[in-house]
């Protein structure tokens, strides 16, 4: 059994195209374990930043253990695992992340970005993040 480092509720498996991970329902945060990412962002490590000033207390990787690291991409801070590269990513920073990548890709397609809406699943999310992650990052 597995509890969100943020607010100690059990989370949720979840079953994505490619990979599983795990997701608290009630704060919305989302553990991507260490070789789903890897497979989907060869090099994640090397895209991100340390992060200066984190908000957040730290806490143990659920896969090896080890101290997460506290990283930042556009200023959006995430937790990752530095030996396993497992990747936890609090509900609002997804928010965050999310809002970020629809107004690039506004900008670069000239396409209007259709806000999520709730009752769009936690899955579509998790999933579409990963992608705009991979675009951002290319
Ligand atoms: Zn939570
Ligand atoms: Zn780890």
């Amino acid at each position: 059994m597995t509890l969100c480092p943020r607010d100690q509720r059990q989370l949720a498996t979840n079953q994505a195209a490619k990979f599983r991970y795990l997701s608290c329902l009630r704060c919305q945060g989302h553990w991507i374990p260490g070789g789903a990412l890897d497979r989907a962002i060869p090099n994640f490590a090397s895209h991100v930043s340390p992060c200066p000033h984190p908000t957040q207390p730290v806490f143990n990787c659920f896969q090896c253990q080890k101290p997460m690291g506290a990283v930042q991409a556009r200023g959006c801070q995430l937790d990752l695992c530095p030996s396993c590269h497992s990747l936890w990513i609090d509900g609002p920073e997804l928010k965050r992340l999310e809002t970020l990548f629809a107004r690039d890709s506004e900008i670069r397609t000239g396409i209007e970005y259709q806000d999520r809406q709730a009752g769009t699943s936690s899955l579509d999310g998790v999933e579409v993040v990963l992608e705009m992650l991979m675009m951002f990052l290319d």
